[in-house]
């Protein structure tokens, strides 16, 4: 595919239809906060440059969110459209490779999206990694040092 091709098919994708798929994955039974669980949500406006990512504000806990907030779909530097293409070319199955050819990305890039996309499109962040260390640093070495100073 030339990179023209890539340009159109790009602009083909409506930014209203992507995050609505989102939406759908993440909250099949309607908007609730990610914060305390309510389904007490009032939506709040939209987002200054993304205008169809959805605010809400939720009435239990005053909580502010968004379509994307606490997914691996928020703040990462490549649009919704580009996470839902590559979600489409790996319907598609193609190699990691010619997805980063087709979206001219990166090769990291794309592994790094491809590997969050199987665990969901709106999989949440993962917080496995942080109870991860604290399991591995389980030994201090200063304190092992200190403690052998003093018995001898
Ligand atoms: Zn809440």
């Amino acid at each position: 595919m030339a990179a023209s091709d890539l340009i159109n098919l790009s602009g083909l994708i409506d930014d209203a239809k992507c995050f609505a798929l989102v939406r759908q994955h993440r909250w099949p039974e309607g908007a609730c906060c990610p914060v305390c669980g309510s389904g007490a949500v009032i939506r709040a406006g939209h987002d200054d440059t993304q205008p169809c990512r959805q605010r809400y504000r939720c009435k239990a806990c005053s909580g502010r969110f968004d379509d994307l907030t606490g997914t691996v779909l928020a703040g990462h530097h490549q649009p919704l459209r580009v996470w839902v293409l590559c979600l489409y070319f790996m319907g598609l199955n193609l190699s990691n490779r010619q997805i980063a050819l087709e979206l001219g990305l990166d090769g990291s890039d794309t592994q790094a999206m491809t590997e969050q996309l199987r665990r969901g499109l709106a999989a949440k962040t993962p917080a496995v990694e942080l109870t991860g260390e604290v399991g591995v640093s389980r030994t201090h070495p200063h304190e092992r040092i200190g403690m052998g100073c003093g018995a001898v």
